[in-house]
């Protein structure tokens, strides 16, 4: 993935002048707005200003791993800040970590009673960010689990106290393990609450014909979204909302 990921993020586009200019500069940036100069336009304007320092230490840091464009970008972190403010989120769960900058919107987000349980199988990543976790005065609030989240997730089922008692969950990992998650997930967030999943637009691709050229780990994926997406629209459970910040985000608020 990070092959890919890096030559995403050095595509070059002539600008005015004729030089040679980085698009999609910005980390988590998949192209599914008008123009790079709208996205620039709403970091800019709207979303650096506001960005907690912490958050913005622990993009920079995060801008120089190889693995960049699997970050959340600013403007995704802005709004999981606002979404967990407005349902009072407390108690949470994240899939995905890397190296934390979700992870960090939502720790500021909750109370300081707040706790998240997070996962992830590659715990380096996480100890990259931790430090600015730890500065903010948030790392009380995270369980980090390293390992794969399915068993994780089992564990959680197995006792009853634990059904119904999240009010949110963050999914960003292995996207051919989705509706696996979600088949978990849908019993042990509460009613009312909500479980966001993210890149349900996978770069656009979900929208393309599927003879379309696309980078191998785009072409993997995709089938694998395609199948989350019909399954959730389908999903008599949730009620549902796709969002297109970043590479597309789909809320799903549990009613049943
Ligand atoms: N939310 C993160 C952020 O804000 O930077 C980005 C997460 S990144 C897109 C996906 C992460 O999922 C990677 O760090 C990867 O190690 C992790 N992952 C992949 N498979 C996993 C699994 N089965 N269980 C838990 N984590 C997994
Ligand atoms: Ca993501």
């Amino acid at each position: 993935m990070a092959t890919a990921a890096a030559a995403e993020v050095q595509t070059k586009a002539e600008n005015q002048n004729g030089e040679q200019k980085t698009r999609h500069q910005e980390v988590g940036h998949k192209s599914l707005l008008k123009s790079d100069a709208l996205y620039q336009y709403i970091l800019e304007t709207s979303v650096y200003p506001r960005e907690p320092e912490s958050m913005k230490e622990l993009r920079e840091i995060t801008a120089k791993h190889p693995w960049n464009l699997m970050t959340t970008s600013a403007d995704e972190g802005q709004f999981l800040s606002m979404l967990l403010k407005l349902i009072n989120a407390k108690k949470t769960i994240e899939i995905g970590v890397y190296t934390g900058y979700s992870l960090l919107a939502t720790a500021l987000a909750l109370p300081d009673d707040g706790k998240i349980l997070a996962m992830d199988i590659n715990r380096e990543n996480y100890e990259l960010g931790l430090p600015v976790i730890e500065k903010a005065g948030v790392a009380h609030k995270i369980d980090f689990r390293e390992g794969p989240a399915l068993p994780v997730l089992d564990e959680l089922l197995k006792d009853k106290n634990n059904h119904g008692s999240f009010d949110f969950v963050f999914v960003d990992a292995d996207k051919d393990n989705y509706l696996n998650y979600h088949n978990r997930l849908i019993d042990l967030v509460k009613l009312g609450g909500v479980i966001g999943y993210d890149n349900t637009l996978w770069n656009g691709s979900v929208a393309e014909p599927a003879d379309t050229p696309m980078r191998k780990y785009i072409r993997y994926y995709r089938d694998f979204v395609i199948e989350l997406n019909k399954a959730l629209a389908a999903d008599k459970r949730v009620e549902i909302c796709q969002l297109p910040i970043s590479d597309g985000i789909t809320l799903c608020r549990r009613v049943s």
